[in-house]
């Protein structure tokens, strides 16, 4: 028998290898084998079989056994891999490495082994105790025999608990043979000791009853996707809780995938409240060893439950039953690196091939999903009202074009002090929301024009008062802020465009009885800054919030009924045909952080285009409005979902020659373009210039890509493009 295996040499290709007789029934695909590769040895993964070679058999090699360092792939993920690659256009190597987390690949890390104290002979253990009941020097390993007979067997830590205790005793009872030791795997533990107090499934409302039998009924069918639109507080993760529940009632597996944004311990501590150790939860911070005692736990089926960032959705489960995706709509669910997978599209194909349910959840679902459901090809819950019947905020429009006068403090409106004040002087909490950090973000000489700008990359840097530096949001260069134009030495030099981090330095001399804080990456070092905010703010030791999207997601408190959202606008006119949907949506969730108390929430807008459609219906909390609006443009432009489309990058230090590149590759594609496919560009990427490297962009549409997607892997991954470097990105979320 042949095997084709794939080995971590970034390569597009499998090798053949001869499959030694004596493991054909122990090798599956997936299966981490060792093989002879040039004159060393290397570490690979099989993925198919075949009962005649490609290439001459008598020169093939011969597999030369099961890998001891690295674990096996499920047979499943593999078939889910080779469709990434083929989907998303990256090598297959780049497509098998994402389905294992590098701590479980990389072989380096070591299961804990702990060593398990117990007593290998109980009579002859009972008897020394009761042979030395009065030996006065023999006591304290008597009492710690005793206490060990009564216990039962005892890690070190418990050990040193017990009474009797001391190094010399526990030597000297081994030495008796007394007592002996085993070594045992044991798991680290992430969730330290923080209890959480259990709690059971509520009693579904009228909705969740809805969107719960349209659950049941595809785990009956094992298969399907639903799409589950609810309203902030409708009781959406209700729902995942309860259909995780079915779903393991039924001997099965679950995975939740959420925003890693989200994945706060709040969230974490529900999960772990209703289903306590059969969770695992897989973030960002995990160590190597975490990351790799978790994988194992799931490999093992030790849980069945896993609760983790994007890179959860490859947990290899061996009878998966349901996929959540909540917060489907986020864009961070699209890795930016190859392979460039949406997991919520690799989810639902996920789903398909193991014949598991997929849920979508979001109160502003993305308008792929909300077409997909007006299609039948995914079924529609809906859930309008929030758990208790607590009312939508109320907006109060500010149109900055009567107020832009105001200047210098113009960041905040009259309206928008006044309710601040108020909210503060009746002891409530207010979140104020602006999507953009730092102080300032142009540094500009109105005597010559100058403008601070970026040395490598295309953009201006951003000032940072504090820190009296500038610096550049895309490469992290940082340089000190001059004193005086660079250019032409005047002093008059400006600092235009406000950040957070001016916005709190305002809202300091505007509020001065307020306790403020701010939350965004500049000032957020790691997640326990964060922790540590929000336990601050949950316990009104602060009360005024000031933050970028990181406040935008998922947090819950009563007390807030104020949110203030300075500048509405900010993302609209971003070259991109997402922007008004991305507006929208961050302004629901935004919008969506005050009243979640007794008090009704009030949201307090700022904007220079209050007729703007997704500004208009996030106003009036008109979803299906937007989702009208924005489907009828995205038709008539002929954008997702109505066409597919597919981005190809282009970056390169020498300017002209990747200019060529893509020039050729464009050219290459030509034989291509029928059938409605069309191509645009190759243009130059809205940034211009990242670290140095210039940037060109094309982008196909069509209705049917397939023809072409093979042909584009063939160009970009198997042509050289005279340094220039190539990246396909498959239904792209951003076209900077
Ligand atoms: P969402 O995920 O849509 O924001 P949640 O599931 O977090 O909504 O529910 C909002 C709040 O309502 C939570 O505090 C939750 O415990 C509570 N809740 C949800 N469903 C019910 C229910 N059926 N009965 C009572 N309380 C509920
Ligand atoms: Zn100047
Ligand atoms: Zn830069």
């Amino acid at each position: 028998m042949i095997a084709k295996v794939i080995t971590d040499i970034a390569l597009d290709r499998e090798f053949e290898y001869i499959v030694p007789p004596e493991l054909e029934k122990t090798l599956r695909c997936g299966s981490a084998v060792s093989v002879p590769f040039g004159r060393s040895f290397r570490e690979g993964y099989i993925l198919s079989f075949h009962d005649t070679a490609e290439f001459a058999r008598e020169k093939l090699k011969m597999i030369a056994g099961v890998s001891r360092r690295r674990a096996s792939i499920p047979e499943k993920l593999i078939e889910l891999g080779r469709w990434m690659a083929d989907y998303y256009c990256c090598t297959l190597e780049q497509s098998i490495r994402t389905l294992l987390p590098a701590a479980v690949r990389n072989g380096k890390v070591r299961p804990l082994v702990r060593r398990m104290y117990f007593i290998p002979d109980r009579a002859v253990a009972e008897k020394f105790v009761a042979d030395h009941r009065e030996d006065k020097r023999a006591s304290a390993r008597c009492e710690l025999l005793r206490a060990l007979l009564a216990g039962g067997d005892a890690s070190i830590d418990e050990l040193k608990k017990l009474p009797g205790f001391s190094e010399s005793a526990l030597k000297t009872l081994q030495k008796h043979k007394l007592l002996c030791f085993r070594e045992e795997i044991c798991r680290r533990d992430i969730f330290g000791d923080a209890e959480v107090i259990p709690d059971t499934p509520r009693e579904a409302t009228p909705d969740q009853q809805k969107a719960l039998a349209q659950v049941a009924k595809m785990l009956d069918q094992q298969g399907g996707v639903l799409l589950l639109h609810g309203v902030t507080n409708s009781g959406k993760t209700e729902v995942y809780l309860q259909a995780i529940s079915s779903t393991i009632a039924r001997g099965r597996s679950a995975i939740v995938l959420v925003p890693e944004i989200s994945l706060t311990p709040q969230t974490v501590r529900r999960f772990r409240a209703r289903f306590g150790d059969r969770l695992s939860v897989l973030h960002s911070r995990l160590s190597e060893g975490e990351r790799f005692d978790e994988w194992n736990k799931i490999n093992s089926g030790e849980v069945q439950i896993v609760v983790g960032a994007r890179s959860a959705l490859f947990a290899p489960f061996a009878n998966l039953g349901l996929i959540v995706v909540d917060e489907e709509h986020e864009s961070t669910y699209k890795q930016s690196e190859a392979p460039r997978y949406h997991a919520r599209d690799v989810a639902v194909m996920r789903g398909k091939m193991e014949n598991a349910c997929v849920i979508l959840g979001s109160a502003t679902p993305s308008a792929e999903s909300m077409h997909n459901a007006a299609t039948g090809k995914f079924s529609l819950a809906e859930m309008k009202t929030q758990v208790g019947l607590r009312p939508a905020p109320r907006f109060i429009v500010v149109d900055r074009r009567l107020s832009a006068a105001e200047k210098e403090n113009g960041v905040f409106s009259s309206e928008l002090t006044e309710a601040v004040r108020q909210r503060i002087a009746d002891g409530e909490q207010v979140i104020l929301f602006l999507n953009r950090r730092g102080y300032a973000h142009t540094l500009r000489c109105p005597q010559c024009g100058y403008e601070a700008c970026c040395e490598s990359c295309d953009v201006n840097y951003v000032y940072s008062k504090r820190r009296e530096t500038l610096s550049c949001h895309l490469c992290g260069a940082v340089i000190s802020a001059p004193e005086t134009c660079p250019q032409c030495g005047s002093p008059e030099i400006r600092y235009l465009g406000s950040g957070t981090e001016k916005i709190e330095s305002i809202a300091r001399a505007l509020f001065p009885d307020a306790r403020i804080a701010r939350m965004d990456s500049d000032v957020m070092r790691s997640a326990d800054d964060y922790e540590d905010v929000l336990d601050r703010f949950r316990r009104g030791e602060i009360n005024l919030l000031i933050g970028t999207q990181m406040i935008a997601k998922g947090l819950h408190f009563p007390n807030v009924t104020l949110v203030g959202i300075l500048n509405a606008d900010q993302g609209l006119s971003m070259p991109d045909f997402r922007a008004s949907e991305r507006t929208f949506q961050l302004l629901m969730q935004v919008a969506g952080r005050a009243g979640r108390g007794e008090h009704p929430g009030e949201v307090v807008l700022q904007t220079f285009k209050p007729e703007n459609d997704a500004i208009r219906c996030a106003v009036d909390g008109d979803f299906a409005g937007f989702v009208k609006f924005d489907l009828e443009f995205r038709e008539m432009m002929n954008f997702p979902p109505f066409s597919r489309m597919i981005a190809v990058f282009f970056r390169g230090g020498d300017d002209e020659k990747t200019s060529r590149a893509a020039a050729d590759f464009a050219q290459a594609l030509t034989p291509y373009l029928h059938d409605g496919i069309t191509l645009a560009g190759p243009i130059r990427a809205p940034i211009e210039r990242i670290r140095g490297q210039y940037r060109y962009l094309l982008t196909l549409r069509g209705k049917k890509l397939a023809n072409l997607r093979s042909a584009l892997r063939v160009l970009a991954l198997h042509r050289n493009w005279d340094g220039a470097e190539v990246a396909v990105d498959v239904d792209p979320q951003t076209l900077m």
